[in-house]
């Protein structure tokens, strides 16, 4: 269970030294309570009272990691209902579900589908992340002829192995040792077996219940058996069931600091009418899934779902923003124009893309505006002619071009007089005022 700010304060030091960042012990417990710090930045505190902290800060939805390497995914860590009160952590895993009994062909499209999904949205790199192979036959021997050519043609794509049937859970996932796989289908009667499975696997264990009252039991029955990296499927697979029973799940982690629903939510939402389908991912993303397993993922729907994922798993409260630079767009010459604006990324990816689109090599220069577009930094006095002036100045660009020249966005003609007597022997050009104008303007130059 949680601790409030003031049972925190109690275990602290209480002497005011300031060496975490705060004024007072207080005040630094009570951003404790709220997760914003962690406990090892006040230096002086009882290994007794840490330990302490340590359990109560701990995150109410366990962190586990689907995967090993560069591909391996994180999930769980989730501390709030609402994005908006701090932010959602661990996006949505998007896994595609594989029969053992699909055609050669199909399994081949399948996992090719995968290993091709990942796209580039607003400087992001988005993909399927996952597979889940399906005893769909119940028939061990070809469930493992499934998982050698999973293993074999995707070795880096974390996997999750889905049975209940034991025999073929035990010859599927030894293909994946020590790759930190899901073993999914742990239920009542074959609990002892699947956990010692996951456990010499090195693989975490997805439950099955039938119901929220049998989750918990299950859940508890897992840890007994010294699982602790478990991850959760109510039996949901209707859209009102799923927002139902993931909502009550994270409640009551959250709010109540249920420990034995503390752990992330896998939702199967294979449809035969893939719109339906799409809808339920969406449902999913939106409302607490770690993992979404679909019937195929076609580029359409990725798109779809990618893009939801990613403003879901945004975080409310920091601007996207790119860093402070002047970026070569092509590759400009001494010759080549010069263009400001701000680092809102999207403000950047449109005005870059736009650039490329022309063909026409320009030196971009990108001012930090703390992640505000043009108009609503210049509202904020961020994107002033004194502050463009210096920017411009200090970021050495002047040596990079012949002519002092410089493009403003039509947004901000308003400045062009201030900053030419800012930026001196400059001349201030306006520019166009939406970027889809970028490719004609820069080729009229
Ligand atoms: S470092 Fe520890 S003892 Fe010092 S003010 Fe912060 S919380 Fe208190």
């Amino acid at each position: 269970m949680a601790l409030t700010g003031v049972q925190i304060f109690k275990l602290l030091p209480k002497t005011n030294c300031k060496k975490c960042g705060f004024p007072t012990c207080l005040a630094f417990s009570m951003q404790l309570a709220q997760r914003k710090v962690s406990v090892e930045k006040c230096p002086d505190i009882s290994e007794d009272a840490k330990k302490q902290l340590g359990e109560a800060s701990a995150p109410p939805i366990r962190p586990i990691k689907l995967g090993s390497g560069d591909s391996a995914v994180s999930m769980g860590e989730e501390t709030v209902l609402f994005r908006h009160d701090k932010k959602f952590v661990n996006p949505c895993v998007l896994s595609v579900a594989i029969k053992d009994t699909e055609d050669e062909a199909a399994i081949a499209k399948k996992i090719d589908d995968v290993l091709h999904s990942e796209i580039d949205r607003v400087g992001q790199h988005l993909k399927v992340d996952a597979i889940t192979i399906m005893n769909e036959s119940n028939d061990a021997g070809r469930f493992e002829g499934l998982a050698k050519v999973v293993a074999a043609k995707a070795p880096a794509v974390p996997v999750i192995v889905c049975s209940e049937n034991v025999d073929s859970a035990k010859a599927a996932i030894a293909h994946f040792k020590g790759k930190g796989s899901l073993l999914y289908g742990a239920t009542a009667s074959n609990m002892e077996a699947m956990a010692a499975l996951a456990k010499d696997a090195g693989a975490s264990l997805g439950i099955k219940a039938n119901g929220l009252d049998e989750l918990s039991d299950l859940t508890e029955k897992a840890k007994g058996f010294g699982v602790e990296d478990l991850v959760m499927d109510s039996g949901a697979r209707k859209g009102k069931e799923i927002i139902e029973h993931n909502t009550y799940i994270r409640r009551a982690a959250i709010k109540k600091g249920n420990k034995s629903v503390g752990y992330p939510v896998i939702n199967f939402v294979m449809r035969d009418n893939e719109y339906l389908e799409t809808m339920l991912a969406g449902l999913g993303i939106s409302k607490y899934s770690s993992i979404v397993v679909l019937s195929s993922v076609d580029k359409w729907k990725n798109l779809v779902m990618f893009t939801f994922r990613q403003n879901i798993y945004t975080d409310p409260q920091v601007p996207m923003q790119v860093q402070q630079n002047v970026y070569e767009i092509g590759t400009p010459t001494q010759d080549s124009p010069l263009i400001v604006t701000t680092n809102f990324s999207l403000t950047y990816f449109i005005v870059a893309g736009e650039i490329e689109n022309s063909k026409v090599p320009t030196w971009l220069a990108i001012m930090d505006c703390e992640g505000l577009s043009v108009l609503t930094a210049w509202a904020a006095g961020k994107f002033t002619a004194g502050k463009i002036a210096n920017f411009i100045k200090e970021s050495g660009v002047e040596s990079k071009i012949g002519k002092k020249e410089l493009i403003i966005p039509g947004y901000v003609a308003i400045l062009s007089g201030a900053l030419e007597e800012k930026l001196e022997g400059w001349k201030i050009i306006v520019g166009p005022r939406e970027a889809n104008q970028i490719p004609a303007y820069l080729k009229s130059l």
